[in-house]
């Protein structure tokens, strides 16, 4: 049952260990920790959204000590090291956010204005996860799911 209750998430992250426990895990992989590696990850884990780089380089705590680029090459280091989740359609426009072992969350994203909103229920696909299990024999089955579309805003315009 706890396996796809988004309201977990926000009850258990406190921001601090959150920070701590990707720092732990990304020694564990040779990088070295570093005052934006810090920033960068406490941002992430504070917001509780997904963010993108250019709202990553705007953080008061980023904004003077390193460009765009550098913020760009650590979040795909941290990507690659399966610290965060990548989401979007376009490589301009990427959002990351921290992924979490025991929860996770679902997201709506706007083709057009790129404005992303968490869904917010009970996951919609936690029966299919389910039959799955039963079905592949499969354990510890995860998945990436973001819907797109337009959002009321630019459906307006
Ligand atoms: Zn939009
Ligand atoms: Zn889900």
């Amino acid at each position: 049952m706890q396996d796809c209750h988004h309201s977990s998430r926000k009850a258990s992250a406190d921001p601090a260990s959150v920070v701590e426990e990707c720092i732990h895990h990304i020694r564990g992989l040779g990088m070295r920790r570093t005052r934006t590696l810090e920033c960068v990850l406490s941002e992430l884990a504070k917001e509780n959204m997904p963010l993108t780089i250019g709202e990553l380089a705007q953080r008061p705590s980023l904004r003077d000590q390193c460009d765009p680029t550098t913020i760009y090459r650590l979040v795909e280091r941290l990507h690659q090291a399966g610290i965060l989740r990548k989401l979007g359609l376009h490589e301009r426009a990427m959002f990351y956010e921290i992924i979490h072992k025991d929860s996770h969350r679902d997201y709506l994203i706007c083709n057009q204005c790129g404005n992303i909103t968490d869904i917010n229920e009970a996951c919609p696909v936690e029966t299919l996860e389910k039959a799955l299990k039963e079905k592949t024999g499969y354990r510890n089955i995860q998945h990436d799911l973001v819907f797109y579309g337009e959002c009321p805003r630019c459906a307006e315009a």
